[in-house]
């Protein structure tokens, strides 16, 4: 558990009120670090435990896990354009 800095904004110009400290090893308003997803991802894949399996050992969520296993293979796939170029059928 990680708890980031918050800042209140006090020109009245800017829309945005309060915002959080970034940190490196984590997107912002990301709930798990990098480490942690892809801890999630190599616990689905390589040693093929369930998503409930997964969340319980780490302590969160099924729909966190889920959420996050499903955005990084998404990630993935579609950051690099040409990374499905030559497959033709899934
Ligand atoms: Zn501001």
């Amino acid at each position: 558990h990680v708890r980031v800095p918050r800042f209140t904004c006090t020109n009245d110009a800017c829309g945005r009120r309060i915002f959080h400290a970034s940190l490196g090893c984590a997107d912002d308003g990301s709930k798990l670090t990098h480490r942690a997803t892809r801890w999630i991802l190599q616990r689905l894949a390589v040693d093929r435990m369930s998503v409930s399996a997964t969340a319980k050992a780490l302590g969160v969520g099924w729909q966190l896990v889920n959420k996050i296993a499903v955005q990084a293979c998404c990630n993935l796939v579609y950051d690099s354009g040409d990374h499905l170029a030559d497959v033709r059928i899934l």
